[in-house]
Formats: C-alpha cells, sequence, structure tokens
C-alpha cells in the first residue's frame, strides 16, 4: 500500500482527503499542527478510517522537526501539501504572516522531498492564482492573472516554485490542483468545515443562518453582469474534490504525466449564482433564509468557473455530486458539528 505523506490533514479539504485515500487502499499519514483545526476532529477522522489517525503535530515552518517526520517514514511515495493559511482578509491585513508560513513551509517540504527521495508531490492551488480572468471559462492554460489578495499571491508564488524544483530535479513530479469553491462534507456528517476563525465563504453562512447562529445574512451585490445580478462560482463538493487527490496521486505514481509538473482545475465545470445557491439550499431543506440584497463585497470577481475537461479527461476525475447535493451535506453537518467538535 503506498503512503502518502498529507500535510493539513485534519484540516477542511485535508481530513476529507485523508479518508479518501484510505478508501482507496493507500496508507495516509498527517502532518497537522492544529492551528486552523479542531484537535476533536482526529475523532471522526479516525472513525472513517476505521483505526487511529497518524498524525505528526509539526510545524512546516520548523525544518528540523519536518525532517524528523520525514525521516520516521522513509517509505514515502507521495506528498500531498494541503497545510497554509487560506483566509483572504487576514492574508489582505498580515501578508508577512501568510509569505512567512505558506512559503516556508513549502520549501521545507520540497527541500525534505529531495533529500529523502520522494519523487511526487501535489499542491493545493487555486483558482485566485487567476484574478480576475476575462474569458470564461477558465482553462489551466489561463495564464496568472493579478492577484487579489496575499494569499492568492502566495499560490501564485508557491507554483513557481514547484516548477523550478521541477526543473533543477528531474526525476521530480508535481501536479498543481487548482480548487474553486469547496463546500459541503463528508455524508457522514463524521467531519466536516470547521475554522478557527469566524467563517466568510457563502455556503457555511447559509447553514449558519438557517441554524440561527446568525441571525441573517446578505447577498453581496446584484448589479453584476450576470444571469441574476449575482455574482457566480464554481461550488464543488468536499468530497469530490479530495478523491481528485487520490486520482492525482494515481496519475503521477503510475506516471501518465507528460510535463514533470502539471495543472488541474478542480470545479464542477458550472456556474451557480450565489442566489441559485441560496434557493438550493431552501429547496432541499425546505428552510426560508433571511438574507437581504447588498452591496459588492471589496475585492470580488463577477463570475468564474472552471474548465474541466483536462481533470475530467486526464485525471479521470468527474465530480458526482451538485450543488443540492453540496447544500444538504453542509446543512447535516452544521446540525452535527457542535456535538463532533465538543464546543
Ligand atoms: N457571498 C455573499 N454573502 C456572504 C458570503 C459570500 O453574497 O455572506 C458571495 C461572495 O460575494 C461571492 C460568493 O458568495 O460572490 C462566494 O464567496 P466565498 O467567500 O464563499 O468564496 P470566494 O469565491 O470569494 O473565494
Amino acid at each position: 500500500m503506498a503512503k502518502i505523506l498529507v500535510t493539513g490533514g485534519c484540516g477542511y479539504i485535508g481530513s476529507h482527503t485523508v479518508v479518501d485515500l484510505s478508501d482507496n487502499g493507500f496508507t495516509p499519514i498527517s502532518v497537522d499542527d492544529f492551528s486552523n483545526a479542531h484537535k476533536s476532529l482526529t475523532h471522526g477522522i479516525s472513525e472513517l478510517l476505521g483505526k487511529p489517525l497518524v498524525n505528526h503535530e509539526v510545524n512546516l515552518c520548523d525544518l528540523a522537526a519536518t525532517e524528523e517526520v520525514f525521516r520516521q517514514h522513509p517509505d514515502i511515495d507521495a506528498v500531498i501539501h494541503f497545510a497554509a493559511h487560506i483566509y483572504v482578509p487576514e492574508s489582505i491585513s498580515h501578508p508577512l504572516k501568510y509569505y512567512r508560513n505558506n512559503l516556508n513551509s513549502l520549501i521545507n517540504v520540497l527541500d525534505c522531498c529531495g533529500k529523502y527521495g520522494v519523487k511526487n508531490l501535489i499542491f493545493s492551488s487555486s483558482c485566485s492564482v487567476y484574478g480576475n480572468a476575462e474569458e470564461l471559462p477558465v482553462t489551466a492554460a489561463t495564464p496568472h492573472g493579478e492577484a487579489e489578495c496575499s494569499y492568492a499571491r502566495t499560490k501564485q508564488m508557491g507554483e513557481h516554485i514547484i516548477r523550478d524544483y521541477c526543473t533543477s530535479n528531474p526525476e521530480f513530479n508535481a501536479v498543481l490542483l487548482r480548487y474553486f469553491n469547496p463546500a459541503g462534507s463528508h455524508e457522514t456528517s463524521k467531519i466536516g468545515e470547521a475554522p478557527i476563525l469566524e467563517n466568510t465563504h457563502l455556503v457555511p453562512i447559509i447553514t449558519e443562518v438557517a441554524n440561527g447562529h446568525r441571525e441573517s445574512m446578505t447577498v453581496f451585490g446584484t448589479d453584476y453582469p450576470t444571469r441574476d445580478g449575482s455574482c457566480i462560482r464554481d461550488f464543488i463538493h468536499v468530497m469530490d474534490l479530495a478523491h481528485a487527490h487520490t486520482k492525482a496521486v494515481e496519475f503521477l505514481l503510475q506516471k501518465k504525466n507528460d510535463k514533470a509538473c502539471e495543472v488541474f482545475n478542480l470545479g464542477s465545470g458550472d456556474g451557480v449564482s450565489v442566489l441559485e445557491a441560496i434557493h438550493a439550499f431552501e429547496k432541499v431543506t425546505g428552510i426560508k433564509l433571511n438574507y437581504s440584497l447588498g452591496d459588492r463585497r471589496e475585492g470580488d470577481i463577477a463570475a468564474i468557473y472552471a474548465d474541466t475537461t483536462d481533470s475530467n479527461e486526464r485525471l479521470e476525475w468527474v465530480p458526482k455530486r451538485n450543488i443540492e447535493d453540496i447544500v444538504k451535506s453542509a446543512w447535516d453537518w452544521e446540525l452535527a458539528k457542535q456535538d463532533v467538535l465538543g464546543i
């Protein structure tokens, strides 16, 4: 069984990926310092694995501690690197925190891959690398645009660092996965989205309004040049997203890559507007949401969605769940999460 080191393995996408890897016959090992994950989530992960999760509580900016993880696991076949600071507003107010953490941790992981002979890396990138793309849908060949925040710039820089590293090390292969808008949770509600800081993403805000954690919500902007005036995004179910990582591991281990560094978009390929997402939630739950129509949010782009032809064909990955599945599973998790997290 191939051993996969998952950095950020207790975070939102990381935890779902750890479970999907294990479901598909891989042995995941997690590195997570719980800087943006609840320790109590490890119980749900372990339950789904059917055995205790192996997690190393290490900050990847600490090179010696990171090396020790690689030393303890000399048989790692691939690394999936999720661990990063991910809050857009915080990245705008604290850019150095983002550059220091997101870049140093990546450099340390690459250093250790080189030193300990790990030849395959999968990197969590983001559709934010495209900036405000002029042509939709965006393909993996669409160039980087002007980044809207430091977080997005760390993802652009991370991609450049990995490309340069692949060039310098002919045996090293990487897949850059650009996520669109991940949402939803595992169908058992044993794991789900549980950020340490306040949620800023649409789907968890919808579920928090529905259960009364928030009084109301605002649709940010209804005068965009879109079919109903609200922004359009490409929501992707976290379990579909997690499975794309398993496919990317198989892609690299089976040497299906044409280039040392390959890029794939991970979205559904369909744009859904903010109002459509709200209405999908109201339809599947029967709950009327308390929302108002408001001004645009600074930094938002009107519309972005993915061309997924490459990921469908070359990665052999096709998402199975739609926006209704997403909001339904997010709602189930909202109802379960206080018990699961013990908060
Ligand atoms: N959004 C909204 N109200 C909210 C939160 C988000 O209207 O309370 C909109 C936001 O303006 C954007 C879309 O939902 O158009 C997705 O935002 P999110 O923060 O989830 O993801 P982003 O695409 O910004 O990474």
